[in-house]
């Protein structure tokens, strides 16, 4: 037989009912005993889909109130000071609420304290808390839900496996803090510590195996850090339980040997993303050693070619017989809940999917046919699994001739701008005719309460489609005048009638599907739901000329058109796993190319292509940035390279550590980009000490994030240190990102500071 299991389950609920209770809770609405009902509720519900889909086993630990990094956080102890309340660490009781806190950015007080920092884990969207560690620092069992977790499971008679974020990789997420610089590597030996004294505590409840997630693994690891594998392993071996190291997101790589070689009874890997590794770890893999192949795309929501799985894995299960398991790729926290409750979707569409509910299914019915244990459902599941791919592989729906025809008509000279920069520079400064230091916005405006009763009340019918333009040309009348009483050089729409970035483009790209119910826990309570991205991409018709054409008949000021970014529109999606992820973004960016060269005509002069998603789309491993980064700048330079000499092409990122990827940045050749540094204090300009940035930038002067009014002096510093590095006529001022979240009270005290810094600049180097 051959076991099934998953990493993890989404803990958010079909209906975000997560979310919702942990919102109710902060707000005071409901008390803790309704917030922890809420939660053993979830997971018990999650447990029984698991029982109920013939999992072997079901997975406990994976739940959180907000993140799964977080509860290892408190479970060792490793709450700053500045959250943690009396004794409460010292006790091994640190309670949900200093989570809350640590995660929401307050003292026990109540009064406000520096938020954990918070980022993206590993190549997902989804956001864990950073691990804030200090020399010296100790760690202790500072808490018990993981323990009461599996005596609620064990209650219930589940056979199970615990999981929990692995020692090495909780250190690698973490951040050193304080003073004087430190290797962290030398809190290892404390930490192993208290993990061995938690697997104690685990096997004491009956717990047999215990999954340590290690996908630090997949990525490129010093020398000192895979020796700290060996040894923490070597110590974590006494511990009485079976462990299963999992990596995932990546192949092992260079890690291959290190892994193959840990000391534990098992280990999985993601045999999506390196399904060369399964094999290289059978030909190692000692003869009591538990291989878990994680098949399923736990990434992606595609329904799975479960026919072609079970044979390409026959000799696997030939060789390993009851030591393989079977598995989705990564926990499905990163995939929607549940197919099913799609019901708008047709049925043809919905037989290519598989949320995290069918991937239940999915898996237990290719470890049954490994196994040789077919039930009659499962035959009808490996049927209905190839009739999809032969579906999907003809459908007119997702392959359009014409788009391969032009993709295969592409020169390099399609994406590249007819004359170099500064030749192009000259042709825009005639056509535009701004002022030195001139200064723009990156292009919403206030989202105002106004806005979205509107947006939602037309797209539920309730507001005729005439009454929701009129209402959004009011307020781009409106955003105009301020721009113009504000004396801003070159202005924008402010995109009233965007909902989000993508999404508005999405819904009117041929390609693009959404669904009502696909949320994925971004962060904390957050969730986003990503569009789905099946089929060939094309544009119908123009989707943002008229909004623009509109702006600019209002103002003698250039008005720049706003569209989003390639890359970014498929970074933000689900994409298509049938062809390779460059050639879809390719085909975005002609859609985007033609929507470009419309604009120009239509008589707009500067055109911003956001790309705030270009950095975090870089691979796990180094050696694949350059294969990323050629592919990624070309669609952008498609996008852009339509227009004319004296048609200006914006960008816009939304990040400050670019001096790794600086060089790419540059070839991209927009004329004017836009990005974010005042919070870290022109940091980005380190990057141009070693590198000319050969066109126009603009280094944002103040933090949209923050409520605070930006001060005059604060920002002409700012750009005094910009042109130490930039010559005056290649700068721009403008915030570091776009003004959607705040409100106009706040952007038009601070955007009249900012062209007040701009005119000081200007008579000071006049
Ligand atoms: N143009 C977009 C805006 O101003 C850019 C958003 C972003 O950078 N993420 O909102
Ligand atoms: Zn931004």
């Amino acid at each position: 037989m051959t076991i099934s299991h998953v990493l993890g389950y989404p803990r958010i609920g079909a209906d975000r009912e997560l979310k919702r209770a942990t919102e109710a809770y902060w707000k005071g609405d409901i008390d803790r005993d309704a917030l922890e009902q809420a939660g053993r509720e979830l997971r018990l519900r999650h447990w029984q889909d698991q029982r109920d889909a013939g999992l072997d086993m079901i997975t406990v630990g994976d739940f959180a109130f907000y993140d799964q990094v977080l509860n290892v956080s408190t479970l060792i102890g490793a709450v700053p000071k500045r959250f943690a309340a009396e004794d409460e660490v010292a006790r091994g009781e640190v309670d949900l609420d200093t989570a809350f806190r640590m995660a929401r950015g307050r003292a026990p007080s109540g009064e406000p304290a520096a938020a954990c920092e918070m980022t993206k884990y590993f190549d997902t969207n989804y956001h864990y808390l950073v691990p804030e560690l200090h020399s010296n620092q100790e760690f202790c069992l500072a808490g018990s839900r993981l323990f009461d977790e599996v005596e609620e499971a064990n209650t219930l008679g589940h056979p199970l496996k615990v999981v929990l974020t692995g020692p090495l990789t909780w250190l690698w997420l973490g951040k050193e803090r304080g003073e004087a610089a430190f290797d962290r590597l030398t809190l290892l030996d404390g930490l192993i510590g208290v993990y061995g004294e938690i697997l104690v505590r685990l096997a004491d409840l009956g717990v047999e195996w215990v999954q340590l997630d290690e996908p630090a693994l997949a990525q490129d690891l010093p020398a000192s850090w895979q020796n700290a594998y060996e040894r923490a392993y070597h110590s974590l071996q006494a511990a009485p339980v079976k462990l299963l190291v999992a990596s995932y997101f990546g192949g092992l790589g260079d890690n291959l040997s290190l892994a193959v070689g840990l000391p534990v009874a098992g280990l999985h890997i993601d045999a999506v993303r390196a399904p060369q590794d399964v094999d290289a770890l059978i030909d190692r893999l000692l003869p009591h050693k538990v291989l878990s192949v994680g098949a399923i795309d736990g990434r992606n929501i595609w329904r799975a070619d479960l026919v072609r799985l079970r044979d390409e894995l026959a000799s696997a299960q030939a060789r390993l017989g009851e030591r393989l398991w079977i598995a989705p790729s990564c926990s499905l926290l990163h995939v929607p809940v549940d197919l099913e409750r799609e019901s708008e979707l047709d049925a043809e569409f919905k037989s290519w999917l598989a949320f995290a509910r069918q991937k239940l299914d999915e898996t237990v019915t290719l470890a049954r046919a490994l196994g040789g244990r077919l039930g009659a459902e499962d035959e009808t599941r490996l049927a209905a699994a190839s009739q999809a791919q032969a579906s999907r592989q003809a459908s007119p729906r997702i392959h359009r001739p014409e788009v391969a025809t032009r993709l295969a008509a592409l020169t390099d000279a399609d994406a590249q701008r007819h004359s170099a920069y500064l030749t192009r520079g000259e042709a825009q400064r005639r056509v535009l005719g701004l002022p030195l230091f001139p200064t723009t916005t990156i292009g919403s405006f206030p989202q105002t309460a106004e806005i979205r009763a509107a947006r939602r009340r037309f797209k539920a019918g309730d507001l005729p489609a005439s009454d929701y333009e009129a209402q959004m040309k009011a307020e781009i009348e409106y955003a105009v005048k301020i721009q113009e009483a504000l004396g801003l050089d070159m202005l924008v729409h402010g995109e009233p009638e965007r909902n989000d970035m993508v999404e508005y483009f999405g819904e009117q790209l041929d390609g693009y599907a959404f669904t009502r119910f696909g949320w994925v826990q971004s962060y904390g309570s957050r969730c986003v739901k990503p569009p789905i991205l099946f089929g060939d991409v094309a544009r119908p018709e123009p989707m943002t000329v008229a909004w623009s054409q509109y702006a600019q008949s209002l103002t003698n000021a250039p008005m720049k058109g706003m569209l989003t970014g390639p890359v970014t529109m498929l970074q933000w999606a689900f994409v298509r796993d049938d062809q390779p992820r460059s050639v879809t973004c390719r085909q975005i960016a002609l859609a985007l190319r033609d929507e470009v060269c419309d604009l120009e005509a239509a008589g707009i002069h500067a055109i911003q292509i956001d790309e705030p998603a270009l950095r975090e789309g870089l691979p796990l491993r180094r050696a694949a940035w350059g294969e990323y980064l050629a592919w990624a700048v070309e669609a952008f330079r498609l996008s852009a390279s339509g227009v004319a000499d004296a048609t200006q092409i914006h960008t816009h990122m939304c990040y400050s550590e670019f001096n790794d990827i600086i060089e790419s940045i540059a070839d991209l050749d927009a004329d004017v980009i836009t990005i974010e540094t005042s919070r870290s204090d022109m940091e980005l300009l380190d990057a141009f000490r070693d590198f000319d940035y050969p066109n126009e930038i603009g280094p944002g002067v103040y933090d949209i994030h923050s409520p605070n009014l930006p001060d005059v002096d604060w920002m002409v510093a700012l750009m005094e240190k910009a042109a130490e590095r930039i010559s005056l006529e290649r700068l721009w001022v403008n915030p570091d990102c776009g003004l959607k979240t705040r409100g106009w009270s706040e952007v038009e005290p601070a955007l009249a500071n900012m062209v007040e810094a701009a005119r000081i600049l200007r008579r000071r180097h006049a």
